[in-house]
Parts: C-alpha cells; sequence; structure tokens
C-alpha cells in the first residue's frame, strides 16, 4: 500500500503550505480534507439545508460532484463544475465547514472519499483527523502547531496581501473560537494522535518545517 504522511494541527499553523510542498518535492498525492468539509459546507448552505441536520448534510457530502487538480500552492477545486477554489478560503466558508465537521454522519460519509486518496507512489494528508481516525496506520505522523497570536498574525498578513481590511484582535478571536470549536466536539476532536511528532511552528520558517518533516521522512 501507499506510504502516509498525515500533518494534522489547527487553523493558520501552516500545514496548508507545507503539505503542497512536500506534495510537490516528493510527487506524492495530496490530501486537503478541509477542503471536503468546506465544500461540504458550501454546497449545504447553497442548498439551503439547516447545517446541524446531521443526514441532511451527510447525503450532500456523500453525492459531492468535486474535483481535486493540484496546484503548486494547494488544489483547485471544482465544485459541480464550477471553480470554487478562492470561494471556499473565505472566514465564512471556514465557519460552515467547522459547524458540518462536528456532524457524526458527514464525517463517516466523508470517511471514504478521503482514504481514496491513498494511491501509489505517497500520499500527504492534510486535517484534524488525519493520524487519529483516516489514515491510523500512517508512517509518519506530525502534529503541527502555533500559538494563537502568531497564526492569527499570519492570517492577518494573508488578507492584507489580499487587499482585505482586517483586525488582528478579531482574527486571533476567531482562530481561539475554531479551536475550542474542534478541540471540544465529540466527533474526532483535534489531538495529536498518540504516535505523533509535535512540531512548533511558532517560530520557525515554512522552509524549516518542510526540512523538519523531510528530515522524518527520510528516517
Ligand atoms: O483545514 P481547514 O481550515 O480548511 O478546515 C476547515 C474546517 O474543517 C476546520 O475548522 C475543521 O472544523 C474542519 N476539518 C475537520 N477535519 C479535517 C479537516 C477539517 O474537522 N480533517
Amino acid at each position: 500500500m501507499a506510504v502516509v504522511i498525515t500533518i494534522d494541527g489547527p487553523s493558520g499553523a501552516g500545514k496548508g503550505t507545507v503539505c503542497a510542498r512536500l506534495a510537490e518535492q516528493l510527487g506524492w498525492h495530496l490530501l486537503d480534507s478541509g477542503a471536503l468539509y468546506r465544500i461540504t459546507g458550501l454546497a449545504a448552505s447553497r442548498k439551503q439545508i439547516a447545517l446541524d441536520d446531521d443526514a441532511a448534510v451527510a447525503a450532500v457530502a456523500a453525492a459531492l460532484d468535486v474535483h481535486f487538480e493540484p496546484l503548486a500552492t494547494g488544489v483547485q477545486v471544482m465544485l459541480e463544475g464550477e471553480n470554487v477554489t478562492d470561494t471556499i478560503r473565505t472566514e465564512k466558508v471556514g465557519s460552515l465547514a467547522s459547524q458540518v465537521a462536528a456532524l457524526p454522519a458527514v464525517r463517516a460519509a466523508l470517511l471514504q472519499r478521503q482514504r481514496d486518496f491513498r494511491l501509489t507512489p505517497g500520499l500527504i494528508a492534510d486535517g484534524r483527523d488525519m493520524g487519529t481516525v483516516v489514515f491510523p496506520n500512517a508512517e509518519v505522523k506530525v502534529f503541527l502547531t502555533a500559538s494563537a497570536e502568531e497564526r492569527g498574525r499570519r492570517r492577518y498578513e494573508q488578507l492584507l496581501d489580499k487587499g482585505f481590511n482586517a483586525s488582528l484582535p478579531a482574527l486571533i478571536e476567531d482562530i481561539r473560537a475554531r479551536d475550542d470549536r474542534d478541540s471540544n466536539r465529540a466527533v474526532a476532536p483535534l489531538k495529536p494522535a498518540d504516535d505523533a511528532i509535535t512540531i512548533d511552528s511558532t517560530e520557525l520558517t515554512i522552509d524549516q518545517v518542510c526540512e523538519h518533516v523531510a528530515d522524518l521522512v527520510r528516517k
């Protein structure tokens, strides 16, 4: 079976960039599992389905017509033929994602779809429960974290770069609220797998984190 490296952690720790870079360097497949929850939240809200209706949202998740194209910076996401790559990255869709991600039937509906990404020569799996639930037998498991202040600051700079106005304290507050929801939910709470190696990226550059993970893969 293909080798899997799981990289889990809270939002803004740098997982997306690190995973995209590693997948490109190694020539491996990339699973952006957060994108699946974001697409599910977006599709359900477009169909005006209540985001706490587990069975109805799970039906949407099971029937998603979604297509991923790898890009150097991540993945291009097509939903029913529409390019939703930028739409799903907004804070609003992030919040929809985190609501539907708390529903057990939705998580179950997305499980096999995620496992299907395990293709030769290997897979980099980015998410919250990659090492704990989706790929419990992964060869290398990383838990990538950083302080909420640093994650807020990174998000703030990304938004400014894109020409958006943002409030740093409000972003840090949002990040804390999302962490709290993701860590305290009943299903698949955000936590490191018992056999994961934790990397704190607060004071590291992306290059340093990639080097650290690449070292683990080489071992
Ligand atoms: O990683 P990203 O910020 O795109 O994920 C969006 C939301 O989807 C997270 O806040 C989390 O609630 C949920 N998620 C999850 N399990 C995953 C990936 C994402 O619950 N494996």
